[in-house]
């Protein structure tokens, strides 16, 4: 599992699929236990778009795989 930065509001650290540069990215973190989301942002590097799915658990992001949005 890739090591990820969470400061616990939903902004995280992730690394672009296609040019492996490091951009932050705000995540919606809900007050729900748990929940899983998927979310496609654009690179703020090179404006590709990644596919993120993650897990929340009690507002922290415990779970992260940054894909291919374009699929
Ligand atoms: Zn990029």
């Amino acid at each position: 599992m890739e090591h990820f930065i969470n400061n616990g509001d939903g902004f995280i650290q992730i690394t672009c699929y296609f040019c492996f540069e490091p951009f932050e990215v705000n995540l919606e973190v809900s007050s729900e236990s748990f929940f899983k989301n998927s979310e496609i942002i654009d690179c703020a590097i090179c404006c590709n778009p990644n596919k993120i799915d993650y897990e929340v658990e009690e507002n922290c992001i415990s779970n992260l795989l940054v894909t291919n949005g374009n699929d």
